[in-house]
């Protein structure tokens, strides 16, 4: 399989954005090698500069649930863009999805559109500390919510991925008004709660965590969190922007139906355009500009091509393409854990509703838990499994920390490059050796 289409174009990428590219996961550096440069999608597949065809297990990292180019979607996008592309003034679209979201997730009932996860948990989180008039937020090491100054300490994604603390460019005073404790830990959040409760104006998490693989929270975790936060005046915020409408057609609230005070949203929202949302009771966010006083704004939000992209893929998302993508989570998950099987590769594929993750551990451990635990996995196994899979034609995404995402598009042939395509990864991993200056794991 050539890659020499996508090594010239990443050699002329480099010169101009810094890394070659636009997102840090993208550049492969976690599992080293060329990042393959795409010309087209459809359906479960994508087609790079090169000529070579993929089975896609990241659907553009969430968004793309019914496959790409689906022409219901397409059609919606063809058909806003000939109405004119932005008008900076209220439109129809915008209440259609705001309605959609609140029929799908009864605690919320308003939603502000936003252009990014980035800025629906930033603002989210301003929300909160406008209501509560308190600085501290509580976040989960191994979460991810954007790149938000204050929520880059401990993240996952390609924090996770790069190994950063945290990143230079985030102030003493923005870190310290985050707090990170270790995740399913209710005994760290009790005694935080109990030494600092006046000061904490929120706790965000993932609904279920994504970006450090596949980290479901424990039974009772969320409600948990959500009734110490109520004990004390502060909000939970449940940011859903991985798990919303993908885990099901309510996200995780229709798996565990705890309801917190902020849900942050954004991926299959929108469609594969940028678009995010946040939102929750109409008394909270009445808080808001210009109903209230905490400021929020955006010259694009609620863009109406972007709209029209999360419209028509909420309203195809029905209940036949969530047993679809349930269907074909657990088909992955059983190819996955056969073919490492047959080579003694010691594994763990762990899902969180259909979000799942290989984690390269000792066959003893039942679950991994928490942040600490993912970075004790065997993750020099995966470059070599990563890259046999993308050799045999198999999209998997470029980082042992990020989840791998299905789409309803994935049928019997897209399994059978798959199925093809394990065997000879999982060999790869069992034959994959640790770097000497690895610690034990
Ligand atoms: C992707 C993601 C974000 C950030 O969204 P962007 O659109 O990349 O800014 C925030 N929170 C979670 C849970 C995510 O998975």
């Amino acid at each position: 399989m050539s890659a020499t289409g996508s090594a010239r174009l990443f050699d002329r990428a480099c010169a101009v954005i810094p890394g070659g590219v636009n997102s840090p996961v993208r550049a492969f550096r976690a599992v080293g090698g060329t990042p393959r440069f795409m010309v087209r999608a459809a359906g479960p597949y994508l087609w790079d500069v090169d000529g070579n065809r993929y089975v896609d297990l990241v659907s553009s990292w969430g968004p793309m649930i019914l496959g790409h180019a689906h022409p219901a979607v397409v059609d919606a996008v063809r058909a806003a863009a000939t109405q004119g592309l932005s008008f900076g003034t209220p439109t129809v679209g915008e209440i259609e999805l705001a309605q959609e979201i609140v029929r799908r997730v009864p605690p919320v009932e308003q939603v502000r559109l936003v252009n990014s996860g980035t800025e629906a948990t930033m603002s989210a989180i301003r929300l909160a500390r406008g209501i509560t008039g308190r600085p501290v937020v509580v976040k989960f090491a191994g979460h991810y919510h954007g790149h938000v100054d204050a929520l880059l300490v401990a993240a996952g994604s390609g924090v996770a991925t790069f190994g950063l603390p945290s990143s230079p460019g985030v102030t003493g005073a923005q870190a310290a008004d985050t707090i990170v404790l270790p995740y399913n830990d209710l005994d760290a959040v009790r005694a935080l709660f109990i030494e600092r409760g006046a000061e904490i104006a929120a706790v965000i998490a993932e609904a279920a965590a994504g970006n450090m693989g596949a980290v479901p929270p424990d039974p009772g975790f969320n409600a948990a969190l959500r009734e110490l936060c109520h004990a004390h005046g502060a909000l939970l915020i449940l940011d859903e922007v991985m798990t919303g409408f993908r885990v099901s057609a309510a996200g995780w609230f229709g798996l565990e139906r705890v309801s917190a005070d902020l849900y942050t949203f954004g991926k299959v929202m929108s469609g594969g355009l940028p678009a995010a949302a946040f939102g929750g009771s109409a008394a909270l966010m009445a808080y808001l500009a210009p109903a209230g006083p905490v400021y929020q704004a955006g010259t694009l939000s609620g863009n109406p091509v972007a709209v029209a992209a999360g419209l028509a893929t909420l309203r195809a998302a029905d209940r036949e393409v969530y047993a679809r993508l349930d269907v074909a989570a657990t088909r992955l998950a059983g190819l996955l854990d056969q073919a490492l099987d047959v080579e003694g590769v010691p594994h763990l594929v762990q899902t969180a509703g259909s979000l799942l993750s290989v984690f390269f551990t000792d066959p003893a451990t039942k679950a991994v838990r928490d942040y600490a635990a993912v970075q004790a996995t065997q993750t020099w196994r995966f470059p070599a499994f990563f890259h046999a899979l993308l050799e045999h034609g198999v999209y998997a995404p470029p980082s042992a920390f990020e989840s791998w995402f299905v789409s309803a598009a994935l049928d019997t042939e897209a399994f059978e490059v798959i199925a093809a395509a394990l065997p000879p990864a999982a060999r790869a991993a069992a034959h994959a050796t640790r770097p000497p200056a690895e610690p034990q794991g």
